[in-house]
């Protein structure tokens, strides 16, 4: 990321004493731990400024970092300068007063697929948005408190796989570490974000029971709402499930579906060297290169994209 992009972004905030931030809908620990800390930057940095966090949704998971601020009227957001971070697209933006800022950044480290916004702030090379965050900051002298710092490195901690995805970069560590130098609680924050439930440990025996593997090694599994509702979970400990997936020896790409409550289905996407976004993108979803989502009218249309996981498999298999 270029200096001067980030100097295009100060001067923006420069520009306007109401500043809303945003991000997307169904928020993880990067999606919430960017903008709050986005938001404790530029109140500590510019305290004359009315700096708020507004969306839709929230998320439990992620509440120990800070409260987000109430909704307003749109008239509000005539005057203001709408930052959204780690949102890919539009139709992803958790508070759909974004179209009425006056003007609006896109801060995000997804590949830029779809460009929106009269100014971009985008670099997938970063392993989180937190850490782009916490570039700009560094890069332009601002003021990160320990509110801040928490936010970012939570950020970072959860979109990274603590620290474990080759998007993990020497800058990231260095990053980290300003942010650890403000006085991070680790102890506390690895508790808050990875302590589990009782019930969730039950449903992760049964996942183990219940993962399948397709003719190529694709691994997958589908969460239905009786499994939630007979384990007593919730539905992010569902989609946690995905992790239990990884590292299995001749599964490059593995997949989690979990039934939403409207009978539509969320799935989650991983690969190892395989990459992934682009079918992902063909499901109304997106992402990363080895990390997507998207979206099924049901989780009965699972086989469908399991068999275009298993093609992507044994064309890579072909390849190598
Ligand atoms: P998740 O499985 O929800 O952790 O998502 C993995 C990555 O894919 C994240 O970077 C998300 O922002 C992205 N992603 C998930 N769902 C979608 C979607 N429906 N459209 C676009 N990107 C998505």
């Amino acid at each position: 990321m270029e200096l001067a992009t980030f100097s295009a972004l100060l001067e923006k905030i420069k520009k306007y004493d109401r500043i809303v931030i945003m991000r997307h809908k169904r928020p993880d620990g990067d999606a919430v731990g960017s903008t709050l800390g986005l938001r404790a930057i530029l109140r500590a940095s510019f305290p004359e400024k009315d700096v708020r966090v507004i969306n839709d949704d929230y998320a439990a998971r992620v509440a120990f970092l800070g409260e987000e601020d109430a909704a307003v009227e749109p008239a509000f957001y005539a005057d203001a300068l709408g930052i959204v971070v780690d949102t890919a697209n539009r139709e992803r933006i958790s508070n759909p007063c974004f179209q009425i800022c006056r003007e609006l950044v896109k801060l995000d480290h997804h590949p830029n697929v779809e460009p929106y916004g009269d100014l971009m702030v985008v670099d997938d090379t970063r392993s989180a948005a937190s850490e782009l965050v916490a570039a700009f900051a560094v890069a332009c002298g601002l003021t990160i408190d320990k509110t801040a710092a928490t936010c970012l490195y939570a950020g970072i901690v959860d979109d990274s796989g603590r620290f474990r995805f080759e998007s993990v970069s020497p800058d990231t560590l260095r990053l980290a570490a300003t942010l650890l130098s403000r006085g991070v609680d680790t102890e506390w924050m690895f508790e808050q974000l990875y302590l589990g439930s009782f019930e969730a440990l039950k449903f992760r025996a049964w996942v183990l029971e219940n993962i399948q593997r397709s003719p190529a090694g694709v691994l997958y599994l589908t969460v239905t709402l009786d499994t939630i509702a007979r384990f007593g979970i919730t539905q992010e400990e569902a989609s946690a499930s995905v992790v239990e997936m990884s590292g299995i020896k001749g599964s490059p790409v593995w997949l989690v579906c979990i039934e939403n409550a409207d009978g539509s289905a969320r799935v989650r996407l991983r690969s190892r060297h395989i990459v992934i976004n682009t079918l992902a993108e063909r499901y109304g979803g997106g992402g990363h290169k080895f990390a997507s989502g998207a979206s099924l009218p049901s989780v009965r249309d699972l086989h469908r994209m399991v068999a275009e996981c298993d093609a992507l498999v044994r064309e890579y298999q072909e390849g190598v």
